[in-house]
């Protein structure tokens, strides 16, 4: 027996013409923040998800930060945001002076419409066609869904409570480039084309990859505008340094934009392996008693960046034994992110009946799920979580 391979969590695979597109910006010298794979890039993914306007930023972060700026969000207004997202969500918030409310989630990792709608009707009133939060006399301006591993979040209910009670959306697609709606009122739509704006990133870990970016999409002309002028330090002159306004330092580079269009041109085959490779995982883990994997919503079509296994009965080991012990046998895991109402900077902030997110921050595990994840692989992780509950039972 040789030495086991290390079977890291999720890689990028740069397999398409990566190499061949940023061997062209070095050639050209188009290597700065224009040039003609940015616009490429933006056009191909407007195409790609069918939202009429994308604007290329350095990051997904940024492009929530600009989305959020873009809307006018400020000090003393709020945000519903859901307590399971990665923090970026929740930071950019803080960002902006504003103040993040945190919600439950349904059981598909994503914000739950349900409560959402409750606290807006309990817990606010409307005055004058603006919602105030009762407990602080805040405004609350905007929601921000986020599209959890991929998993298209209910933006039927989402759109309504926003409509009805005059919230802006900001769809946090970050994770979720490639998933979309199949039927229902949104049946055709991707993820980040439904709300005023859509977000997301090509951080090195997201289903493609730009080694850092995202990316603004958005319907809306004047908001494409603003993402663009303020993620370019508020320049209000081509030529003489007039700025009206703070900008930032956030637009995607040509080498980074070269990457992304290599990348996106091989998305949907990426999807197509990793459904593949989530179907033999579904089958090997859900022979294990105890064991289950969160799959699509019914009326979406899922772009399966992440694979959760779910403890489901009471008693398991816990999610960080299991962590650990399939890090023993070289096997990256991971357990869902930190509840965000629980982590120290929002400490203060306000929740709403938060039940359902703590039932899974302690029963589900990311593994594995990179392109070139082997049918052997997937078996060994299967057969390890297996061992590891065996053991546990003793
Ligand atoms: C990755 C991620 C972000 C931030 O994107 P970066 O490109 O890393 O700045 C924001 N929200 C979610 C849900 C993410 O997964």
């Amino acid at each position: 027996m040789g030495k086991a391979r290390f079977l890291p969590l999720s890689i990028p695979y740069l397999g398409g013409n990566e190499e061949r597109y940023l061997v062209e910006c070095v050639k050209t010298g188009w290597v700065s923040s224009v040039g003609p794979f940015v616009d490429k890039f933006e056009k191909s993914i407007s195409a790609y998800c069918g939202a009429e306007h994308a604007v290329a930023v350095s990051s997904g972060t940024a492009a929530l930060h600009t989305a959020l700026l873009t809307l006018g969000i400020k000090e003393n207004e709020e945000v519903l945001v859901p307590t399971i997202t990665f923090i970026a969500t929740v930071n950019v918030v803080t960002y902006v002076g504003a103040h993040p409310i945190f919600m439950d989630c349904d059981d598909y990792l994503n914000i739950d419409p349900v409560k959402v709608r409750e606290f807006c009707e309990k817990k606010c009133v409307l005055l004058k066609g603006k919602i105030i939060n009762k407990r602080t006399r805040r405004r609350v301006r905007a929601i921000i869904p986020v599209h959890a591993l991929g998993f298209p979040a209910d933006m039927e209910k989402i759109m309504d409570i926003a409509s009805e009670f005059g919230l802006y959306v900001i769809e946090d697609a970050a994770e979720s480039i490639g998933s979309k709606y199949i039927s229902g009122r949104y049946s055709g739509k991707h993820t980040g084309t439904i709300g005023h704006i859509g977000c997301y990133s090509f951080n090195g870990n997201k289903i493609i990859t730009t080694g850092g970016g995202g990316m603004v999409v958005t319907s809306d002309g004047d908001y494409a505008r603003r993402v663009r002028y303020l993620s370019t330090q508020a320049k209000d002159s081509p030529v003489f340094f007039l700025h009206h306004n703070v900008g930032y330092n956030y637009r995607m580079n040509n080498l980074q934009a070269a990457v992304g269009l290599a990348q996106l041109e091989q998305l949907d085959r990426f999807i197509k392996i990793k459904r593949k490779n989530f179907e033999y995982y579904r089958e090997r883990i859900e022979k294990i008693p105890g064991l289950r994997m969160i799959t699509e919503p019914a009326y979406s079509f899922w772009n399966t960046w992440y694979y959760s296994v779910v403890f489901s009965e009471d008693k398991h080991p816990g999610v960080r034994e299991i962590v650990e012990a399939l890090s023993r046998e070289k096997i990256q895991a991971r357990p869902l992110w930190n509840l965000n109402h629980t982590q120290r900077p929002y400490i203060r902030e306000q929740k709403y009946r938060i039940k359902k997110a703590f039932e899974y921050f302690n029963s589900v595990i990311n593994v594995p799920c990179s392109i070139g994840i082997r049918p052997s692989d997937i078996n060994k992780v299967a057969t390890s979580i297996g061992h590891c509950l065996q053991e546990w039972k003793k």
